[in-house]
């Protein structure tokens, strides 16, 4: 399976995408997490991602192309991949044909999460996670069992730094502006396949898997 998830912040990609790779025994590749790990170890790439990522901006499509060879270098792309999160502009979606071009593999299905914009806003808003272990909950959807406690392991659940309204409604005018147009360049191609992101993980899920298996 040689997946991408396509869709706005909040539509889920991260679930499904864990979902997905977990099914089919396939890599996953989350832009956003390699990233905030990066800051939280203060590497080079933290430093340089940090101040985009709390203005709801994209990282320069160069870094994240570096960052995506290197992972494809390290793996084997092979035995299948599910991206998350990139690529999230025409220049990133034509180096990763390259780039997987030179490792035998290629995209064969884009899957595009359609959910409306106000829920995508009250999705985000209510989202956290765990400052410790990083398990994600939803104040409203998945709340913990104690306030602001990790039912895994008790840690103190934080809210994301670009999870605020102001950051929330940058990053959905990055992605119409910078990542939508890449519904049409999969969809020219004749690999999109557009799943409705809303009625819960395992609908979604489910709706997902019956296009790509
Ligand atoms: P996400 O967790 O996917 O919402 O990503 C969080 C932030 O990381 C984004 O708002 C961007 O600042 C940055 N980011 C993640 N993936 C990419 C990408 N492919 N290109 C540029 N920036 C990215």
């Amino acid at each position: 399976m040689q997946v991408i998830l396509l869709g706005p912040p909040g539509s889920g990609k991260g679930t499904q995408a864990a979902r997905l790779a977990t099914q089919a025994k396939a890599l996953r590749l989350t832009t956003g997490e390699l990233l905030r790990s990066a800051v939280r170890d203060g590497t080079q790439l933290g430093r340089s991602a940090e101040g985009y990522m709390n203005r709801g901006e994209l990282v320069p499509d160069a870094v994240m192309i570096g960052l995506i060879q290197e992972q494809l270098n390290r793996a084997a792309v092979g035995s299948g991949f599910v991206l998350d999160g990139f690529p999230r502009t025409t220049a990133q979606a034509e180096a990763l044909a390259t780039m997987l071009c030179q490792h035998g593999g290629r995209v064969e299905h884009a899957v595009l999460l359609d959910v409306p914009e106000p829920e995508i806003v009250a999705r985000l808003s209510g989202r956290r996670e765990c400052a410790a272990c990083h398990a994600g909950y939803h104040l409203r959807f998945s709340p913990p069992q104690v306030v602001d406690k990790c039912d895994q392991c008790g840690g103190a659940l934080i809210q994301r730094s670009d999870d605020n309204e102001a950051t929330i409604r940058k990053r959905l005018a990055v992605y119409a502006a910078a990542t939508a147009p890449l519904v049409d360049f999969y969809e020219r191609q004749g690999i999109l396949r557009r799943v409705a992101g809303v009625g819960g993980p395992d609908l979604v899920f489910a709706a997902i898997w019956s296009q790509v298996s």
